[in-house]
């Protein structure tokens, strides 16, 4: 354990070096194979830890899955439209505005699934949200120092 954090670390040192000129991409590559979790390369080990989860922790992994790529692929849809509008001449209009609701329709539907995997609801999660901005900016407004400042477990 303690020779591979060694490895790692000389690695590190090799990358950062090569990194200020050009980039070894075999040593590279090799940096992130070691740095990859067994759940990440062998089927056998994913299935084993979704197995673990789904049994022994109760999670809904099956949901859990579900939101989480659906939430992120349908956040990259919204943001492709905000994209093209900013960057690409698309127009702001009434037809670009209503593709973007229809994308927000879609997260609204993946955040359900989180909902359903959380056993919780939309309520309770936009009260929660309430709560910690609330706390967060006690004064009721947004303000850079807090943002940037925040207490310890305030995520
Ligand atoms: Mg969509």
């Amino acid at each position: 354990m303690i020779t591979k954090k060694r490895n790692l670390k000389n690695h590190l040192k090799d990358l950062s070096f090569n990194m200020t000129k050009v980039i070894d991409t075999d040593k590279y590559l090799d940096f992130v194979r070691q740095t990859t979790s067994p759940a990440s390369t062998h089927l056998a080990a994913l299935l084993s830890r979704l197995t673990e989860l789904d049994t022994s922790a109760d999670a809904d992994v099956p949901r859990l899955l579900t939101a989480a790529l659906g939430l992120s692929a349908e956040a990259g849809e919204f943001t492709e439209v905000v994209k093209k509008i900013f960057l690409q001449g698309k127009p702001y209009n009434e037809e670009n505005a209503f593709h973007l609701k229809r994308e927000l329709g879609d997260i609204c539907w993946y955040i359900a699934q989180a909902c359903m995997a959380l056993d919780t609801s939309f309520d309770e999660v936009l009260q929660m949200n309430y709560e910690k901005l609330s706390a967060r900016y006690p004064e009721g407004t947004f303000d850079v120092y807090r943002s940037e400042n925040r207490k310890e477990g305030d995520l």
